[in-house]
């Protein structure tokens, strides 16, 4: 286990996918079949979404004990 090969699964992350709106019927892009649409203001439900939304305990930056984040860069 010495050289990096090519993982044989997709990376984890977004994809970004198409679709047209079912509101208005503009091509949209959305991430991982979740789409919003900017000129309607149609979005579908994220249970459409092709993969589970990231909970707050995957989230890596996520800060236990109730602080909230409050930075603004
Ligand atoms: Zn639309």
């Amino acid at each position: 286990m010495s050289a990096p090969s090519v993982p044989p699964v997709p990376p984890p992350g977004p994809e970004i996918t198409y679709a047209e709106c079912r509101q208005c019927g503009t091509l949209i892009a959305g991430l991982d079949g979740r789409y919003s649409c900017g000129v309607c203001g149609w979005v579908n439900h994220h249970s459409e979404g092709h993969r589970p939304l990231p909970r707050a305990e995957d989230d890596i930056d996520h800060t236990a004990g109730g602080a909230e984040d409050n930075r603004l860069s």
